[in-house]
């Protein structure tokens, strides 16, 4: 039985289903419309992470740390789960706590977007507004000084530097990427947040796949729009980040994120985040100079979080040469 695989049942004989059955396997989905530029020996392909049940990939680390914990006996005993989180993290715990039985305490940039708050709210955990200007290092800041104040009701669970972080990306989304593409996948392609998804999946895929090439991208400067994302020059580092694997990460613009996100919902049906945009300018980069491969990047989200940005989703904008057809 794997980590991921935790069930919990109340009969020995007829497994309950449970949220918990739902997280990862998620789709890969090719890129057809926005790939029509490349090498026709060039295929880029997406994780479509939003099918998750708490809408996000943060799913996958929320349930290894929780699941971590209760085996561990650190939660499940009273204690409040306490952690930074610039969303979605925060949902995913919020989302399995609510299942579980287990409170949630969550420091949350007061600058994250609007619908994010109504659904932490929603799910019933517990938040507390840290300073916009100090973005989520500030939110991280709060969550420490709560912990080391009220070590007695709160299990402090660290996104940024538990290991169980990356190891869930170690344990699913490696091993479904090289099921999903046959073991031919050559270039792996992902944002760089608390930087889990980035580290476990390289180095799943590295160990599976020496030739592999893992390609990391970061906001191109300290303030962004990327939400999720982080700038690490100027940013706390995470305690997983492994700088040796990551190398020099590629920069995305906010402003080439936000045309992405467009032109991925008009050319190819997907509706997705705004970081998700950033994945995508960052793999058609990374494809743009192939003659051959397969790219393969993950959508954190869908777009439904970020529709208060109003302007954004409400561009003119059309494709230039709308083709027809092709499967759906
Ligand atoms: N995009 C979004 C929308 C996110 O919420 C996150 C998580 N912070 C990421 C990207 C980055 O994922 P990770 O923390 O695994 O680096």
């Amino acid at each position: 039985m794997t980590l991921l695989d935790f069930r919990l049942t109340e009969s020995n004989t007829i497994p309950l289903d449970s949220l918990a059955f739902h997280v990862g396997d998620t789709p890969l989905l090719p890129l057809r419309r926005l790939s029509r530029s490349l090498s026709p020996r060039t295929r880029v392909f997406v994780k479509a992470e939003w099918f998750n049940p708490g809408g996000s990939v943060k799913d996958r680390p929320a349930l290894n740390i929780i699941q971590n914990a209760i085996l561990h006996g650190d939660l499940g005993n009273g204690k409040r789960l306490l952690d930074s989180t610039s969303g979605n993290m925060g949902i995913s715990y919020a989302t399995f706590g609510a299942a579980l039985g287990i409170p949630v305490t969550l420091a949350v940039p007061a600058s994250a977007s609007s619908e994010r708050i109504s659904i932490l709210k929603a799910l019933g955990a517990e938040l507390i507004l840290t300073d916009p200007l100090e973005g989520s290092d500030g939110a991280i800041l709060k969550a420490r000084e709560l912990a080391a104040e009220r070590p007695d009701l709160y299990w402090y669970a660290n996104q940024y530097n538990n290991d169980a972080n990356w190891q869930a990306h170690y344990l699913s989304t490696g091993p479904e990427i090289i099921r999903q593409t046959n073991g031919q996948v050559t270039h792996f392609v992902a944002g760089l947040g608390t930087s889990g998804t980035f580290t476990g999946t390289s180095r799943y895929l590295l160990e599976q796949l020496p030739d592999v090439n893992v390609i990391a991208f970061q906001p191109d400067a300290p303030f962004h729009g990327l939400e999720g994302l982080k700038h690490m020059p100027s940013a706390i580092k995470p305690g997983i980040y492994d700088e040796s694997m990551v190398g020099t990460p590629l920069e995305v613009r906010t402003e080439a994120a936000h045309e992405m996100v467009i032109r991925l919902a008009r050319e190819e049906g997907l509706f997705v985040g705004i970081s998700s945009g950033a994945a995508v300018v960052a793999a058609l980069q990374v494809a743009s100079e192939l003659d051959e491969g397969v790219v393969v990047t993950v959508l954190p989200d869908a777009g439904y979080k970020y529709l208060s940005d109003k302007k954004l989703w409400e561009q003119d904008w059309s494709p230039t040469s709308p083709d027809v057809g092709g499967d759906v």
